[in-house]
């Protein structure tokens, strides 16, 4: 599957996997996390595989998805993961203008290069690059897993400062490994949900109590 295509949502409706509202696992400082269903690429050892194929999970519309980003309370910015975010670039792109303009920041992790993005011409991605603040770019390559770049699975993939917001972060060595890699576990209906970016065994676990709970019928 080419990666340049996208949910058939129209611009102004994301297709929702799910999102936590107050997390230091996905970016700098507190943060809202949305991540988006469907993404073409297939990187074998993806921790969000269930968030790959492009069928519909929660459609709701981007001003809607803005307002509670806007009402969650102590959180600096958002991060878009997924699944990919530029899949649905149009509708993320107003929700970052809108929570920009009141002073959040925007994060996003892509399959892609930025590269890839910029040359594709597309005034969706273009929109939505224009919105960001801090990308991280490149799929995540398992042969080239680390574990000591804080909210980064593989050393291929790059961060960029789009804006000033985060610049005094650019020393990646200081400013992001001072901090191990994160991650923050929660029950969620009975399952354990898990974000950051967790080691194999630590999703061994996560998938261990999802069976428990399958097999106690819940
Ligand atoms: S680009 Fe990200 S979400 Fe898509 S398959 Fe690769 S690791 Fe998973």
């Amino acid at each position: 599957m080419g990666f340049e295509g996208t949910t058939l949502l129209g611009g102004d409706v994301l297709n929702v996997a799910n999102r936590v509202r107050w997390t230091e696992a996905e970016g700098p400082g507190a943060r809202y996390a949305l991540w988006v269903q469907g993404c073409p690429l297939r990187c074998p050892g993806c921790c969000n595989p269930h968030m790959l194929e492009d069928r519909e999970e929660r459609l709701q519309g981007w001003e809607e998805v803005a307002d509670d980003i806007l009402t969650s309370p102590g959180i600096e910015g958002v991060t878009f993961i997924g699944g990919e975010p530029f899949w649905q670039a149009d509708a993320l792109a107003k929700v970052a203008g809108r929570v920009r303009e009141a002073g959040l920041s925007v994060m996003i992790f892509t399959g892609q290069t930025i590269e890839r993005l910029k040359r594709a011409e597309r005034e969706d991605y273009d929109a939505l690059l224009e919105q960001t603040d801090l990308l991280i770019d490149g799929p995540f390559v398992q042969k080239l897993l680390v574990n000591d770049r804080r909210w980064i699975g593989s050393s291929n993939q790059r961060v960029h400062f789009l804006t000033d917001r985060y610049a005094h972060m650019k020393d990646e060595r200081g400013a992001w490994k001072a901090g191990a890699n994160t991650i923050e576990l929660r029950m969620v209906g009975g399952e354990v949900t898990i974000n950051g970016f967790p080691d194999e065994s630590i999703v061994a676990l996560s998938a261990a109590s999802i069976r428990v709970k399958k097999a106690a019928g819940e």
